[in-house]
C-alpha cells in the first residue's frame, strides 16, 4: 500500500498542496456561508419590521378612530397568524393589552361615561417582565429592537419589539404622557432561515469537495509532469548507477533546478566513466606487466585468500595456479613457519626484508610482506620471488676462484691469510691448540732444469693432490707460493701436527709422476696460548723449522722451537 505512505516525494508535495488548498477552501466557504447567514437574517428582520410597522399603523388608525374594540379584536387575531409563535400587543410594563379592564376602566373614568364596554375576563396577562432589558431599550430609543433566543431543543427564535408611539390624539382617551403607548411583540421561528443556512452549508461543502478534488487532480498531473517524472527518472538512474551500471543518462528537459540536477548527474557519470576507463587502462598495463614479469608474484586479499598468482610464480614454485590458491599463502614454500617468521619481521625502511631460500632445485630470492592501505590498515599480503640460482652459483664460483690456486686447485695465499687469522682468533677464544706446517720441494730448481718447467708443473699438481688427500678433512691445504705449500691444522697440538706432516712427507716421497719422484722438507709450528704470538710469527717459525729441515739433509720434518715466554 505505498499509495498512502509519505515515502514518495509526490505524496509529500500533494499532501502539502492538499492541506493548503483545504485550509483556504474551508476558510472561503466559512466566510461565504457566514455572509449568507447574515444576509438571510437581515432580510428576515427587514420583512418582519415592515410587518410590525404595518400592524402598528393599522392599530393606530383604529385606536385613533376610537374603535378600541377593533384594536382588541386585532390583538386576538394577531395570535392566530400562521408561522408566528407569538404576536401580541403589550403595555409598556410588559403586560398584554386588551386582556383586562384596567385601561378600559381608566379611559371610561376619564371620559366620564361607559363608552367602552368591559372585557368579560379581567385577568392581568404578563408577557415580559416590566424591566426586561429589551423592553427598556425600546422605551428609551423609541426604535424597534430585535433579538434572537435559542429554545430548549436548539430551535432559534427571532423577536421584534416594535414601539407603538404616543400621539396627540391619544390624549383624548389616555391621560398619561408616556413616550410610548405600547409595544408590539412579534416572535417567529428561525427554523426556515436555519434550514436555508444548513442547505447553503451543504451546497458549499459539496462544491468545496469537488473543487478540492479537481484542484488536487490538476496539481497532481502538473506535479507529475514537472517534478515527479524527472525526479523518478533521476532516482532510477542513480539507483542503477550505484548498482554498477554506468550507462545511465537522464534527459535534461528543463532549465530549472531539476534540469541542472540532471545535467550535473550526466556530467558526473561522464567523469566516472572517464576515470573508470583510465583505471581500466592502468589495470591492463599492470596485468601485462604481471603476466610478462620474470619475477613471481602471489598476493592475498585482507582475509588471506590468494587472489593473484602470475605465470612466473607458477613456474618458479613448480605448482599449478589452482594448487597455489588451494594450499593458501602460508603454504607457498611448503613451510608455514618460515612464512610466519617472514611476515613477523620488521620492515627494512618501507620494504620487507629480502630472503634467499633454497626451494626444490632452485635458489629463490623472496620478499614477503603485508600490504598496507592508505590509512595504514592491512589489506593483504604479497610474496615476490626471483630465481637467483644461476647468479648465486656464479657468485660462488667467482669466490671459489678468487680463493683457489689455478695450477693446483688448492686454496691460495690470499685465502690462507684470512683463514689463519680466523683460526687464530678461534684458538685464542676457545683455548684450542693450533698448528701449521710449511713444506718446500727439494732441489726443484734442478728438477726444472733437468725435466723442464712443464714437467715441474705436473709434479707440483701431483704433490698438491697427495697433500690434500693426506691431511684430515678439517685441515686446510694451501699453496703458499712457487713450490711451497702450507697447511692449517685447527685444534691440533704439536705432536699430532708433526704426525700429519710426516704422513704428507711420506705420501710425496712415495709418489711417482711420469717415472719421476720428488721429496719435500717440512717445518711444523704450534701456537701456544698465552704466548701472544701473531699469525705471521707462527708462519715465520714454521719457515725457520723448514729451513732447519733443509739443513738437516731434506726429506724430513722439523718442529719449530717453542716461543720463548
Ligand atoms: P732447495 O732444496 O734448497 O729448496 O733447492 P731448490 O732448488 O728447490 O731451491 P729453491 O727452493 O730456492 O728454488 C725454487 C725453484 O722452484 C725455482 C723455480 O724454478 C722452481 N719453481 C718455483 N715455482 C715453480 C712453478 O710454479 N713451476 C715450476 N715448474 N717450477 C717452479
Ligand atoms: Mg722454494
Ligand atoms: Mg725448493
Amino acid at each position: 500500500m505505498t499509495l498512502f505512505t509519505f515515502n514518495r516525494i509526490s505524496h509529500k508535495i500533494l499532501g502539502v498542496v492538499g492541506l493548503v488548498m483545504a485550509t483556504g477552501l474551508v476558510g472561503l466557504v466559512a466566510f461565504y456561508v457566514h455572509e449568507e447567514e447574515e444576509n438571510l437574517l437581515a432580510q428576515n428582520q427587514r420583512v418582519l419590521i415592515n410587518v410590525t410597522e404595518s400592524v402598528v399603523q393599522s392599530l393606530n388608525a383604529v385606536m385613533i378612530a376610537g374603535y378600541a374594540d377593533i384594536g382588541a379584536m386585532l390583538s386576538e387575531r394577531l395570535k392566530s397568524v400562521p408561522d408566528v409563535i407569538e404576536f401580541r400587543i403589550l403595555r409598556t410594563d410588559g403586560t398584554e393589552a386588551f386582556q383586562d379592564n384596567r385601561t378600559v376602566k381608566a379611559v371610561n373614568e376619564r371620559l366620564g361615561d361607559d363608552r367602552f364596554p368591559l372585557h368579560k375576563t379581567d385577568a392581568l396577562v404578563r408577557v415580559m417582565p416590566g424591566l426586561h432589558p429589551r423592553l427598556v431599550e425600546v422605551q428609551k430609543t423609541g426604535q424597534p429592537v430585535t433579538y434572537i433566543d435559542t429554545q430548549f431543543g436548539g430551535e432559534r427564535i427571532f423577536t421584534i419589539l416594535a414601539p407603538i408611539l404616543h400621539q396627540d390624539t391619544c390624549r383624548r382617551c389616555h391621560a398619561d404622557e408616556t413616550k410610548l403607548r405600547g409595544v408590539l411583540k412579534l416572535t417567529t421561528s428561525l427554523k426556515a432561515v436555519d434550514t436555508d443556512i444548513a442547505s447553503t452549508w451543504q451546497h458549499s461543502l459539496l462544491i468545496l469537495g469537488l473543487t478540492f478534488l479537481a484542484v488536487m487532480a490538476i496539481s497532481g498531473l502538473l506535479l507529475r509532469r514537472a517534478v515527479i517524472v524527472p525526479i523518478q527518472a533521476m532516482t532510477q538512474a542513480m539507483h542503477r548507477a550505484s548498482g554498477g551500471d554506468l550507462s545511465q543518462t537522464v534527459p535534461e528537459v528543463s532549465r530549472d533546478e531539476l534540469g541542472q540536477m540532471a545535467k550535473s548527474f550526466n556530467a558526473m557519470i561522464g567523469q566516472i566513466l572517464q576515470m573508470y576507463d583510465g583505471l581500466q587502462q592502468e589495470r591492463n598495463k599492470l596485468t601485462t606487466i604481471l603476466l610478462g614479469a620474470q619475477e613471481g608474484m602471489v598476493a592475498t586479499d585482507r582475509d588471506g585468500q590468494v587472489v593473484l598468482v602470475n605465470p612466473a610464480a607458477v613456474e618458479l614454485l613448480g605448482k599449478t595456479h589452482e594448487r597455489i590458491v588451494a594450499d593458501g599463502f602460508m603454504a607457498l614454500f611448503d613451510d608455514p613457519d618460515w612464512m610466519l617468521l617472514q611476515l613477523g619481521r620488521p620492515p627494512e625502511g618501507d620494504q620487507a626484508p629480502i630472503q634467499t631460500l633454497a626451494y626444490k632445485d632452485r635458489i629463490l630470492s623472496v620478499h614477503v610482506g603485508q600490504i598496507a592501505g592508505s590509512e595504514g590498515q592491512i589489506i593483504g599480503s604479497a610474496a615476490l620471488m626471483r630465481d637467483v640460482t644461476q647468479e648465486t652459483r656464479l657468485r660462488e664460483d667467482l669466490r671459489r676462484q678468487s680463493d683457489t690456486d689455478a695450477l693446483t686447485g688448492l686454496f691460495n695465499r690470499r685465502y690462507f691469510d684470512g683463514k689463519l687469522a680466523t683460526e687464530h682468533a678461534l684458538a685464542l677464544r676457545y683455548d684450542h691448540p693450533l698448528s701449521v706446517f710449511l713444506f718446500d720441494v727439494d732441489h726443484f730448481k734442478k728438477f726444472n732444469d733437468t725435466h723442464g718447467h712443464d714437467q715441474g708443473d705436473r709434479v707440483l699438481q701431483h704433490v698438491a693432490t697427495a697433500f690434500r688427500q693426506t691431511v684430515r678433512p678439517m685441515d686446510v691445504a694451501c699453496r703458499y707460493g712457487g713450490e711451497e705449500f702450507i697447511a692449517i691444522l685447527p685444534n691440533t697440538g704439536d705432536e699430532a701436527a708433526a704426525a700429519v706432516a710426516e704422513s704428507v712427507r711420506r705420501a710425496v716421497e712415495s709418489m711417482v709422476v711420469d717415472g719421476l719422484s720428488v721429496t719435500i722438507s717440512i717445518g711444523v709450528a704450534t701456537f701456544k696460548k698465552g704466548s701472544g704470538e701473531e699469525p705471521d710469527a707462527l708462519v715465520k717459525r714454521a719457515d725457520t723449522a723448514l729451513y732447519a729441515a733443509k739443513k738437516a739433509g731434506r726429506n724430513c720434518v722439523r718442529q719449530a722451537e717453542p716461543v720463548a715466554s
